[in-house]
């Protein structure tokens, strides 16, 4: 029904032919830390689903990012970051910085953050 696409490296981590720290997983949804470790808490928060981009997803799969919304709270808390607050970011397309064909939700803490662009 999800078919793996091959060449994606976010379903290889899913399918766990690339290992990951993972912090999180149900049927739907998975959470793992990113590689880069730039700020004290960045994961990765990622539909088992292979949709490509926020842009061209269905309506129908948008309960989806509810899911992944939820998943990304529970982790947040269970990382202590509820109290200080934490940054939710998806990166969209080339000119959102979206480096990855594989929708995600970047989850960032553990210290203050600035704002950028
Ligand atoms: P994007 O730029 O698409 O919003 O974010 C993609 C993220 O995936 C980047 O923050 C990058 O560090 C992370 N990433 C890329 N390759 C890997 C990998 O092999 N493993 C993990 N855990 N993260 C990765
Ligand atoms: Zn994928």
């Amino acid at each position: 029904m999800n078919p793996q696409k091959t060449d994606c490296i976010f379903c290889k981590i899913i399918a766990g032919e690339i290992p990951s720290q993972m912090a999180y997983r149900d049927k739907e949804v998975v959470v793992f830390a990113d590689i880069k470790k730039d700020v004290p808490v960045h994961l990765l928060v990622v539909p088992i689903k292979h949709i490509p981009s926020l842009a061209t997803m269905s309506d129908a799969d948008m309960p989806l990012v509810g899911k992944m919304v939820a998943a990304a709270k529970k982790v947040a808390a269970e990382k202590g970051l509820a109290d200080k607050g934490y940054r939710l970011t998806m990166n969209i397309g080339a000119d959102g910085g979206q480096d990855v064909q594989h929708i995600h939700i970047h989850l960032l803490g553990g210290r203050p953050l600035k704002w950028e662009n």
